[in-house]
């Protein structure tokens, strides 16, 4: 009975090519639509917006300091320092 042998072969290569394929798509995540293509993180996160360079960042990413947002330490001490000496 060879042909037995010949759907047991070709049900076992379709599983083999089943599995291949989830763990080539479960390595590499996508939402279905890939016209977003700057985007690496697929959490929808709050952007602010760095008052010192106008960058975009993500809320859990943002320095914030009296309502002001910034995009890093750096910024967000410059803005101080410029702001501070305006003060007085
Ligand atoms: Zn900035």
């Amino acid at each position: 009975m060879g042909i037995i042998r010949l759907v047991l072969l070709a049900a076992a290569i379709w599983l083999a090519w089943r599995l291949i394929k989830q763990t080539f798509l479960s390595s590499k995540p996508q939402n279905g639509n890939s016209d977003t293509p700057s985007r690496d993180d697929n959490t929808p996160e709050a952007m602010l917006r760095c008052d010192q360079c106008g960058v975009h960042t993500p809320s859990s990413q943002a320095f914030n300091v009296k309502g002001h947002h910034f995009c890093c330490a750096e910024h967000q001490q410059l803005w101080l320092d410029h702001h501070e000496r305006d003060e007085q």
